[in-house]
């Protein structure tokens, strides 16, 4: 299946919603294993894609996810800004030249988070809740228990990138904050395309 303009702005409205009412959430995880600011930096974000949107509302995809990657390179900051701004840059790109298969999309944002953050699946980061997701859209076996099972995996990781790594094996049984966002980004996709 392909994302078309008008669905692809309600998937990114749904997630800055989603940022904005569960920045708590998000810096409650990041305190745990991190330094407690992923709610704030993703609330940033929210707010910045939000005001981008509304002073020009994007009349392509690749201008939607343009605008979704700057607002996120601009203002979320901290090692989530830059991976999530390169994964909707890419996507960007992506779109020009023709409407791509959504798997293809998804696969596209998750090898630029791959490339940018010099990590893979099984780290304990955002690309063990991308990876599945891209994966299961190809399979077309993509709902709600594909994010859950992802979170769940994510929780029994040890973290080998990023700020939770420090910790080791103490890592382990939690959520990793990134990967918890990036849930909250695909829960807004099942809500749009109704998987
Ligand atoms: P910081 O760690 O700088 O405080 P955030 O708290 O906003 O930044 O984001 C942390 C999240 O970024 C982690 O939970 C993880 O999912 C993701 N992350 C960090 N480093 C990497 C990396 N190298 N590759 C992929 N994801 C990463
Ligand atoms: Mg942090």
């Amino acid at each position: 299946m392909k994302l078309e303009l008008t669905d692809a702005k309600k998937w990114i409205n749904l997630f800055v919603e989603k940022l904005e009412n569960n920045q708590a959430t998000l810096n409650e995880l990041d305190t745990a294993i991190g330094d407690g600011d992923h709610g704030t930096n993703m609330d940033r974000g929210a707010k910045a894609v939000t005001d981008s949107l509304t002073k020009k509302d994007p009349d392509n995809l690749a201008d939607l996810y343009k605008a979704t990657a700057f607002a996120m390179i601009q203002k979320v900051g901290g090692a989530s800004g830059p991976l999530y701004g390169t994964a909707f840059l890419d996507m960007s790109k992506a779109v020009k030249e023709e409407n791509i298969e959504l798997s293809d999309l998804i696969q596209v944002g998750t090898d630029g988070i791959k490339r940018r953050g010099q990590s893979d699946v099984g780290m304990k980061t955002m690309i063990d809740v991308w990876q599945p997701v891209s994966d299961s859209l190809r399979a077309d076996k993509f709902d709600q228990s594909v994010v859950d099972n992802a979170l769940s995996k994510v929780k029994d990781l040890v973290a080998t990138k990023g700020r939770a790594s420090y910790l080791e094996e103490k890592s382990k049984g939690h959520i990793d904050p990134g990967a918890q966002s990036s849930a909250y980004l695909f829960e807004s996709l099942i809500e749009v395309i109704g998987a």
